[in-house]
């Protein structure tokens, strides 16, 4: 390979792994404008792509991955979960309308030094947080009583602390911390769908911390929250099954702590576990279940009682119950 090229897709690789997406794809263009052959790179240019959330380009990436090379596992994996990802995520600009006043559940903050945040982006942003509010507050039945802060802010690279992200495409870590904080690292229309979906998740956890009085056990919080915002996607299922299958799925001891006290390794897993048991609660017990739940919980019941009360077992069993489901499927 052109010595010139391989520097180049190096950088490249460190940008990428330093969560530093827009770089990274800078990098490979140029390499690949050296060494148009190179398969890697063009699988790995469709990555960064994605974190990105600029889904057509990903795309187009990946396909020419595969034209070069057409059997690629690699390749074929990373088209696979591209496709289903842009199908969820890429949500036409013109099915979010701007609201047309001030809302009564949140107050949005825009930094003022993201300087490529167009009028028109944030009145999409404010239709999207409209949307959120409404969706999530109807299937918890519960709104706030005074509008939540919500900060749109730059991300700074060396601030790669604890979020949601491990889930999401990068494009926009977000946390919850009594005020819903989003950070982005590429502003842009092709985001917006996973920017709701990030959305979701943090307004569910509000909404979880309001209704429980913060006593909602992890889990709970985080399968609820990954239920609501979005659908499990088959390569997350697919990682779930291979992660049973090598004896490594998690402890109930171990989701019950704060997900940001899990091993980096181990963060992803707990997300899709949560999300597959909370799942599999919701089509056995109805959602409704999830809201007389966190009533309970709410009233000042201890969460196990609550949970023995709701589902008519206790937690160990939930999960022991599951686990099974997975080894046959
Ligand atoms: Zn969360």
């Amino acid at each position: 390979m052109n010595h010139l090229a391989k520097k180049h897709f190096s950088q490249a690789s460190i940008c990428y792994k330093q969560r530093n997406y827009s770089e990274a794809v800078d990098y490979y263009l140029v390499g690949l404008s050296i060494e148009p052959e190179c398969v890697e790179a063009y699988a790995d240019l469709a990555k960064s792509y994605e974190m990105l959330a600029c889904w057509d380009q990903a795309l187009q990436a990946i396909e020419q991955a595969l034209r070069l090379r057409p059997s690629d596992p690699t390749s074929l994996r990373r088209k696979n979960r591209i496709t289903e990802e842009n199908s969820f995520y890429n949500i036409p600009y013109d099915a979010i309308s701007s609201p047309l006043e001030d809302s009564r559940y949140f107050d949005l903050n825009v930094s003022p030094d993201i300087s490529t945040l167009s009028d028109d982006l944030v009145q999409k942003i404010s239709g999207i947080l409209e949307r959120t509010c409404n969706f999530v507050g109807y299937r918890l039945n519960f709104f706030p009583l005074d509008p939540v802060k919500v900060y749109i802010e730059e991300k700074h690279l060396a601030k790669s602390s604890y979020n949601d992200l491990d889930t999401f495409p990068d494009w926009a870590p977000a946390y919850y911390d009594g005020t819903i904080r989003i950070r982005c690292c590429n502003y842009s229309m092709s985001g917006l769908g996973v920017l709701q979906t990030l959305i979701r998740h943090e307004w569910t956890h509000l909404l979880v911390d309001l209704i429980t009085d913060g006593k909602c056990p992890t889990w709970i919080d985080e399968g609820l929250a990954m239920s609501i915002a979005r659908q499990m996607f088959s390569f997350e299922m697919e990682y779930l099954q291979t992660a049973n299958r090598n004896g490594a799925i998690l402890r109930l001891q171990q989701l019950n702590k704060p997900f940001s006290q899990i091993d980096d390794r181990q963060r992803r897993l707990a997300y899709y576990q949560a999300h597959a048991i909370f799942l599999d609660l919701i089509e056995q017990f109805g959602f409704s279940s999830i809201c007389v739940l966190l009533g309970l919980i709410g009233s000042g019941e201890k969460p196990e009682d609550a949970i023995q009360q709701t589902f008519g077992k206790p937690t160990v069993q939930i999960f022991s119950d599951w686990q099974r489901k997975i080894d046959m499927g």
